[in-house]
Parts: structure tokens; C-alpha cells; sequence
């Protein structure tokens, strides 16, 4: 039951209402307009944002391409803030910490998916900037068994970036097993983060960006592609030795689904990915700390998502795009 419980701490209360940046229907544009501060259930925190990651998947959600959406919905799925409200059951986080918030809002447990590690593939999960409200606001709710800690030495626009694209590769590269050569295609910004990633675990990288002149790659031991496009795909499989695996992370629905089976000849196979789970996220949180890994961030006010989602469309950003609350 939806409830409200102020914690005594230095934090101050959350008003009754706040700004939020709201996508009323497909190809809307978002409305910054005051709404109500989400009331808690008893698993969940409150948290004032601080900096919201963006991605491909809200460029996907303003243009209606994702099957699961509910609207209005205030999108943002990378979200670094501070605990400010705790419910009742929650364990772990007070008011006054600092905490992250995935995509991935909630998972049943106990479908076949949870049960087998891939709770990101459940089909009742609750996705945070899709079906429940993100963090393109003030305050966001956040069911605190799917928050996680930070590591203290890296800033809220570093951090934001590695909850969503930062994960997502980190799955990506852990399904490529020993393979140490691995082209990287697509996206400037996720094949950057998936370099550096690569490079901490020893692997050598090389990155071929989303432009129409590709140097045609041979000999690759696997690939990951950070496209919806299947001409990527295709690049990475003529590019990677027999036997080699690719992965593809795309949230395009449909788009992953039809590979021409001549290019899928001498073993080489194609692995779909799309989210990661609390453990992906909490191994990369635990290298993140001990290792040199800063995300590059181009990080624009909140109250501007609009150009950050344009600068987006453009794949031109200079790094991760990250929304920083005023
Ligand atoms: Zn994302
Ligand atoms: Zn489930």
C-alpha cells in the first residue's frame, strides 16, 4: 500500500509536487510541467535525481517503437540520485545515500526467465522510463532490490551511463567468452564505453563507428554490435573467424529477427542482447571501482532533454549523453 515515511535525517522532506519532463503519447513532444511526488510502497525509495543517463531506447520510446510503454510516461532509465524517503521494508538504503537505478525496475522471481538467471527477460518485469515513471524529474520511486550502491571516486554524469549502456555491454562482452580479438560496430558513444571495457579485461578492441565507409575488418575472434541496423550485423559476421560469435545489442523489436542464413555459414552465430541483470550491473559497478574506467559524457540540463534527444538522433555526441538535474 502507497504510503509516506520521513526518515529523520539531515535530508530535507520532498515537497507534494514536482517538475518532471512528461511524454504524453508517441511523437509528443516532452512537456516540463509539474506533477505529483510519487507516494512509496513499502519496498521502495524516494530519490532526488541528480543525473539521468539517455539512450537509444528513449530515442525509441518518443518514436513509439517499443511495444511495452505506457504513456504519459516521464522516460529515464540511467538514473543517479539521493535516497531522500525509505518504505518500510527497505533494507540497505537510508536517506542520504547516494544510488543508481537500471532499467530493470523490477522481475517477477519466479517465471522460468528469473528462474534462470534472465530476469531481465521477464515477461512482467517492470522497466523504469517504459511502464513506470524515470528519472527525467525532481524525484523517482525505485524499488530498492533492484537499486544499487556506487563507487564513491566517480562523479553522477560518469556513473549514470554505466547503469544502462555501460551494463549492457558489460553482459555483451561476458557472452563473447575467451574471444580476444573483437570488433566493436555501431553506436560512437556504446562502442567507446565497450572499448574501455574490453581493454580491462585484456581484450583488443577495434572499433568500427556507424558510417557508411566501414573498413571491411577480417579474422575477428567475435563482435558486438551496437546497431539496429542488420547491415552492421552483417559486417561483423563477414568479419569474424569460423566459429565466431556475434552479439548484438539492439532493442529494435522485429529488427533482430531475420539474419539471411548463407551469412550464418561455417558456425558463425549471432547472440541478441538487450538489458542486463542486477548481477551484470553489480560486476561492473565492482570493476568500475578498482579499475581506471570514466565514461566520456556530454551532459546537457535536464530542462533541455529535447536537444539531448536530438543531439542523440545524430550520433555525433561526444560521449554518453547524460541529463544533470539544475
Ligand atoms: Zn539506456
Ligand atoms: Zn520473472
Amino acid at each position: 500500500m502507497a504510503m509516506r515515511t520521513i526518515e529523520t535525517s539531515t535530508v530535507a522532506a520532498p515537497p507534494s509536487s514536482m517538475w518532471a519532463m512528461v511524454l504524453t503519447g508517441p511523437r509528443r513532444p516532452l512537456q516540463h510541467i509539474h506533477v505529483p511526488v510519487p507516494l512509496l510502497g513499502s519496498h521502495d525509495v524516494l530519490v532526488r535525481v541528480s543525473a539521468c543517463g539517455v539512450c537509444q531506447l528513449d530515442r525509441l520510446l518518443v518514436d513509439s517503437l517499443l511495444p511495452r510503454a505506457r504513456y504519459p510516461v516521464i522516460p529515464g532509465h540511467a538514473v543517479v540520485g539521493q535516497v531522500v524517503e525509505v518504505g518500510r521494508a527497505v533494507q540497505g538504503f537510508s536517506a542520504g545515500h547516494r544510488v543508481g537505478m537500471p532499467r530493470l525496475g523490477w522481475a517477477c522471481g519466479s517465471c522460468q526467465a528469473c528462474r534462470r538467471g534472465l530476469e531481465h527477460l521477464c515477461g512482467l518485469a517492470r522497466l523504469m522510463g517504459v511502464t513506470d515513471d524515470g528519472g527525467l524529474a525532481e524525484y523517482v520511486r525505485a524499488d530498492h532490490r533492484f537499486c544499487v550502491h556506487l563507487p564513491s571516486h566517480l562523479s553522477d554524469s560518469a556513473l549514470a551511463p554505466l547503469l544502462c549502456e555501460g551494463a549492457t555491454a558489460y553482459r555483451a562482452l561476458r557472452m563473447l567468452g575467451d574471444a580476444r580479438r573483437v570488433g566493436l560496430y555501431g553506436s560512437a558513444t556504446a562502442t567507446r564505453l565497450a572499448a574501455d571495457l574490453a581493454r580491462l579485461r585484456g581484450r583488443e578492441a577495434s572499433s568500427f563507428p556507424q558510417e557508411e565507409h566501414t573498413p571491411p575488418a577480417s579474422g575477428l575472434d567475435a563482435a558486438l554490435v551496437f546497431s539496429p541496423a542488420k547491415g552492421m550485423v552483417r559486417h561483423a559476421l563477414e568479419a569474424v573467424v569460423d566459429g565466431g560469435k556475434v552479439v548484438w545489442v539492439s532493442d529494435v523489436p522485429g529488427h533482430r529477427a531475420s539474419i539471411a542464413v548463407p551469412q550464418l555459414a561455417e558456425e558463425r552465430r549471432v547472440h541478441w542482447v538487450a538489458g542486463a541483470t542486477r548481477s551484470d550491473l553489480q560486476d561492473l559497478l565492482a570493476l568500475a571501482g578498482t579499475s581506471p574506467l570514466e565514461p566520456a559524457v556530454e551532459v546537457f540540463p535536464m530542462a533541455i532533454a529535447e536537444k539531448a534527444l536530438a543531439r542523440l538522433r545524430t550520433g555525433r555526441a561526444a560521449g554518453s549523453v547524460v541529463l544533470a538535474s539544475p
